[in-house]
Formats: structure tokens, sequence, C-alpha cells
């Protein structure tokens, strides 16, 4: 008998049909009459119910139904007369498709600390918290490519490993074959990378987005979504070595048509999530509400988990100037009262802090900032008339910071070979980004959302280690 899926089950009203399910064991009860075992396959956070005969399954059997053995019930399909659940399995055969060694296994039936389960990541998947992170994580990658998709966007596949050391973004993870402790040597002592694999420096990429601009300036409207490295030693809540991001790159946009493709994406997403993930998110509202309470009243969320997704498709966000939020931020109370870590003045980069005081605190919902100083930017950013700002913008998110940077890009080439040789980038290395201002350059746009940051938003987990299966951070790099 084939297969059928518990969440196809547990919609089933076929009582009386016999039915065949898998998957692994989340609790067992027992009294001298029945066990009840609730079983989960990974395909809805709810477990089925198996009822079993203990009479008749046999004394060995039941006993090596322990916590996460993995099993093949045959049963009849029946209407349940217990709470919470509409139908539940008479099982009629059992097999013990994988022992679990109640003794030795790491995870019990009780609540572990996140990050106890970082240090089990291989079996952490099987809890519901990260089951039900992993279900959304799948359904957000989904609707990336179908929000895309359905605008007539082209996908992208940017390369992972690259030979530019232009783009800027951050620290780079060196890719060679050359023998670490007998590299080939120039005259002057240096290492030859001429003779490495690709016979220059390479490295893992922190952006597609150059080559993004390559695509746009030909298809149109590309996006890429793919692994991004960054080899900052910035252990915190927000920051991965490895994480995906999101880039889209479109030809003809402006700063205020990038502002409405990001906001149109988010809320997408975030309604995508709503619609398509409401179990899984009805179980991280509850232990998001678990959370808050553990923390100190200031420090709370005043929405619920939902209550904040909902709150973010309805609400327009707030669009400032950088230059705006300085005033604010200048005017503020932490900053008369000395609250703020680091400092705020026209021109220095806004920190965390800032940003969420933005966010959360003053307008109290997600912030679109604008025009920045340029030598707080990138090199590739459209300078504009005033001389002092580039067409930047970044979309601060409550509980996260910074979620997406973007902005319009320079095509006036003379300014962008300025901008690159002032930042100590040689046109040698950039040529090829170069001629595309030289050959049909036209005014483009594009932004990059941290697929991860995304995923702490929609799941309200506090830390992003939690929202990628196997995290990569300094020191960590098991599984
Ligand atoms: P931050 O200031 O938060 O370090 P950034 O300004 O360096 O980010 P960008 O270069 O603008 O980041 O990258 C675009 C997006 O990629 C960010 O808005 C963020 O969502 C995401 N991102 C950047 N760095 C990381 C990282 N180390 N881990 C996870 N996501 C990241
Ligand atoms: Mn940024």
């Amino acid at each position: 008998m084939s297969r059928i899926k518990i969440k196809d089950l547990l919609k089933s009203t076929s009582f009386g049909s016999e039915v065949t399910v898998k998957g692994w064991v989340r609790t067992k009860r027992e009294n001298k009459e029945v066990a009840f075992v609730a079983l989960n396959d990974g395909s809805i956070i709810h477990n089925l119910q198996i009822v079993i005969d203990v009479q008749s399954i046999g004394e060995d059997l039941l006993k090596s139904i322990t916590t996460n053995a993995c099993l093949a019930v045959q049963g009849t399909l029946i209407q349940s007369l217990g709470k919470g659940q509409t139908v539940e399995v008479q099982a009629k055969h059992i097999q013990i498709l994988g022992l679990a060694d109640p003794e030795k296994y790491p995870l019990q039936p009780k609540a572990h600390s996140l990050e106890f389960l970082r240090e089990i990541a291989h079996l952490r998947m099987r809890t519901n918290t990260f089951g039900a992170v992993f279900r959304i994580r799948h359904a957000m990658a989904f609707a990336v490519h179908q929000f895309f998709n359905e605008r007539g966007f082209v996908y992208l596949h940017t390369p992972i490993i690259t030979g530019s050391d232009a783009e800027g973004a951050g620290q780079m993870f060196r890719v060679t074959t050359l023998d670490p402790k007998n590299p080939p040597l120039n005259e002057d002592g240096s290492v030859n990378f001429k003779e490495d694999f690709f016979g220059k420096v390479t490295n893992l990429t922190v952006s597609g987005q150059l080559e993004g601009e390559l695509g746009a300036m030909a298809l149109g409207e590309v996006y890429t979504f793919g692994p991004t490295f960054r080899a900052e030693n910035s252990n915190t809540a927000r920051h991965l070595a490895e994480f995906w991001m999101i880039e889209p790159e479109v030809a003809f946009n402006e700063l205020q048509e990038n502002m409405d493709l990001a906001e149109d994406f988010l809320k997408y997403l975030v309604k995508y999530a709503l619609t398509n993930c409401l179990d899984d998110l009805e179980f991280l509202d509850d232990r998001f509400k678990k959370e808050e309470e553990k923390k100190k009243q200031e420090e709370r969320s005043d929405m619920g988990l939902i209550e904040k997704l909902k709150f973010v498709v309805e609400s327009p966000f707030e669009r400032i100037s950088y230059t705006q939020a300085v005033s604010i931020l200048l005017e503020s109370k932490p900053f008369k009262k000395g609250q703020f870590k680091y400092d705020v003045a026209w021109g220095v980069d806004l920190q965390s802090e800032h940003e969420r005081f933005l966010v959360e605190k003053y307008f109290k919902k997600p912030v679109i900032l604008t025009d920045y100083p340029k030598e707080i930017k990138a090199f590739y950013m459209k300078q504009s008339e005033d001389g002092k700002t580039v067409k930047a913008m970044d979309v601060l998110f409550p509980g996260i910071g910074e979620i997406i940077g973007g902005s319009q890009r320079e095509d006036d080439l003379d300014k962008l070979t300025i901008r690159a040789k002032e930042v100590g980038i040689h046109e040698e290395d950039l040529w090829w980004y170069l001629d595309t201002r030289k050959f049909g350059g036209c005014p483009h746009a594009g932004f990059g959302l941290g697929f991860e940051r995304l995923l702490l938003f929609v799941t309200g987990m506090g830390n992003i280690r939690d929202v990628i299966p196997f995290p990569r951070t300094p020191m960590n790099a098991e599984f």
C-alpha cells in the first residue's frame, strides 16, 4: 500500500479505509490496554495519533517504539474522539524502520534551548520549531521565484567564484588550489597567483550585483538568488559568513521605482507566508509570545508575530532621507540622554541601534532611508546633483534593522570611473563593468535582500543561525 502523507491524511474523511503512514515518533503514552503514538512525517507541523492495541502488538515491538524511532504504520483511518484532532489511525501492523536508543538520543520530548539545538543541527529539524522554520524557508524561496516570474524577470545565475575584488561589499574568502606550505613565489617574495587555478586571485562572491547589472542591460529585468559569502568577523545575531541573497536589477528604474519594487516584494512575501504557512506561523506566534514574555517590558514587541506580519502588509513604509533621519536622531531622547553607544552626525554611517530607534520607537513601521552621503556608500551608486549624496536606499525592519540595501546605479561613465579610482579600484579589473556604460548604458537600479534577514522577520526567530539549516559563522562550520 502506498504511503500517505500526514498532511493529506489529517484532511481526509475516508473513515474506515486502510492507510499506510511513515514517520518519526514524537511521543508515546500507554496504559495496560492501549498506547498512543504521536507520529510526525515533516509534511505538516501537526502529528497524527496512532492508536495501538497493547495486547496484540507484542511487548518487544511496543518497547522499541521510542521517541524519534522511525515507523511504518498500516492501519484503519478512524474519526478521532480526542480533543484537537479529527482523525487517527488504529494500527494493524507496525514496522520499525529505524530504532532510536532512548538512552543515547539527544532530543527529549521537552523544550531544549536554541543554543543546545545548534550543537545538534543534524537533528534539530525534527523539532516543531525548526520544522516550522524550514517549511517557511522553502515557501519563501518559492514565493521569491513566483514574484519575479509573475513580473517577467529573468533568473540569472551569477558566479559564486569571482575574479573581481571590486564588489566591495565585505571581506572575502580566498579560493585557491595553491599549496599553502609551498606556494609559487614572485621575485619579490609575494605569492604568484598567475600559477593558481584560474591564473589570478579569486574569491567567493560577496554579491551578484555587478554581473546582475550586465544582465539587466540586456534582458531588462533580472534577479539573482544565490549563496553569498562575507568573511567579516562579526559575531552578531544578524550576520552569517554564508548567507543567501536575492538581488533584482532593473533597466530604466530610478530610485523611486526601486523603492516601490522593494516594498511590493517584501509585502508579497509576507502575504504569501500568511496565506500559505498559517499552521507553522500559528505555532511560531505562540513561541514568539513566550519569548517576548521573558524580555524586559521596554524591549518587548507590542505585537504578536502574526499581528506584526499583517501590520507590515497593510501599512505603507515610511520614506525619508538620511539627512532627515539624522535630524530626528539628533532631536531624540536617547541621543540627548547619551543612551546611544555610537555617535550620530551627518556623514557617519547609522548603526543598528539608530536604525532600530527610527523603526521601532519613532515611526513604528518599516522605513526606507534614502540619499546617503556618498562617502559611506559603494562607488557604483548614482551621484545626486547636490554633489554630496547618492541615490541609495536601505529598507529597515522592526527587530532586524537593515533588511534590504540598494540604489540607483551610476550610469555616467566619467563619474563612475572617477569614483572607482577614488576608492582604489583599478580600471583594468572592472573593464567589463564599465563597458556597459560605454555601449548603450541607461538609468537602472536594484537592491539586495538578505534571505535570512527576511526569515528572521517572518518566523520571529531571534538569531540568524536559527533560520538557515547549517549556519556558517566564525569558528563554526560543523555539519
Ligand atoms: P549590514 O550593515 O547589516 O552588515 P550590509 O550593508 O553590509 O549589511 P549589503 O551589502 O547592503 O549589507 O547587503 C544587502 C543585504 O544582504 C543586507 O541588507 C542584508 O539583508 C543582507 N546581508 C548583508 N550581510 C549579511 C550577512 N553577513 N549575513 C546575512 N545577511 C547579510
Ligand atoms: Mn547595506
